[in-house]
């Protein structure tokens, strides 16, 4: 498909999902994402052959939340390799994103990276024998390589909201520590995943970050081509929490959330595609980034089955 013909796609869905009449509604259990304007929404393709299409509002940075734990376990098995899976599982949950029951039930080992106490662990792996800043930099660094761009920052202010109000992640980890199933101290994990959370990043640059998963010649090589395989293989069993089986079931390609409203998904061996809108669904994925990726996927043709 010609880059024009790509662009004017992306803009009929840009026109389709403004005119939408349910937004869902953003996330307002972070006082500062509670302030973030509805109606926005943004579409990027960054295709194998290179360059980038992008639609919308697709250079208005939003906070990247949870897509973010897709860097973080790449980074985590780079320094851990298999041996993480003793810590963390590889199921889907079935359950909300910031879960606890399950934890008991697993003895502190939760059920996969992309469930809040599983990335709390990610987290724990990363910190490992270093301070959190040196932590946060390699992480920010890993984003920065992936997305061939420098122009990307946390913001401070998102990780300060998140920490006074982020009960739930600190009950997590006193639970995980319980079961010692976390190295450092509760403070230093959460404190180094809230700032992890808190990156921003425009729909363009999120996209362009996401090549690393795509496994094709040219694009930014960060993880070798079976852990790519594996990542693609988490995220479409559990990279939308409890809503995974309907994401795969409707878009069909491994994908992650954040309750920022973005959604990075993958075509493997063809392009990475990013959405944002920050109304969210009952399981807390961006209910217009949802249907967009289902519409463009199925107009593309694109499938991993
Ligand atoms: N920082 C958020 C939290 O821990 C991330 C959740 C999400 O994006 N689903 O609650």
């Amino acid at each position: 498909m010609s880059a024009a013909d790509l662009q004017a796609r992306l803009d009929a869905i840009v026109d389709r999902m403004r005119a939408a009449e349910d937004w869902g509604a953003v996330a307002d259990y972070i006082p500062e994402l509670a302030r973030v304007p509805l109606r926005q929404f943004a579409i990027a393709v960054a295709p194998a052959e290179g360059g980038v299409a992008a639609a919308g509002d697709a250079d208005v940075p939003f906070s990247i939340q949870s897509v973010s734990k897709i860097f973080a376990l790449a980074i985590a098995l780079g320094r851990a390799g298999d041996q993480l899976w003793n810590r963390v599982g590889r199921e889907p949950s079935g359950s909300a994103f910031n879960s606890i029951v399950q934890l008991e039930h697993e003895q502190g080992r939760p059920r996969n990276p992309f469930i809040n106490a599983g990335a709390i662990v990610t987290t724990d792996e990363i910190l490992k024998g270093r301070a959190p800043r040196d932590a946060l930099a390699e992480i920010l660094g890993f984003v920065r390589a992936a997305a061939e761009d420098d122009d990307i920052y946390i913001n401070d202010r998102v990780a300060q909201s998140e920490n006074h109000h982020g009960h739930r992640n600190y009950a997590l980890a006193h639970f995980l520590r319980a079961f010692d199933n976390l190295a450092n101290a509760p403070e230093l994990v959460l404190g180094t995943y809230f700032h992890q959370c808190a990156i921003e990043m425009t729909t363009r640059q999120l996209a362009l970050a996401g090549r690393f998963l795509v496994g094709a010649p040219g694009l930014p090589r960060l993880v070798s081509t079976a852990r790519i395989r594996r990542l693609n293989a988490l995220m479409l069993t559990c990279g939308q929490y409890d809503g995974s089986g309907e994401f795969a079931f409707r878009v069909g390609l491994p994908a992650k959330s954040g309750v920022g409203g973005g959604i990075l998904a993958i075509v493997p061996g063809r392009a990475s595609v990013a959405v944002f809108s920050p109304g969210l669904d009952g399981y807390g994925n961006s209910l217009l980034g949802t249907v967009a990726m289902e519409q463009l996927a199925r107009q593309m043709d694109w499938s991993v089955f």
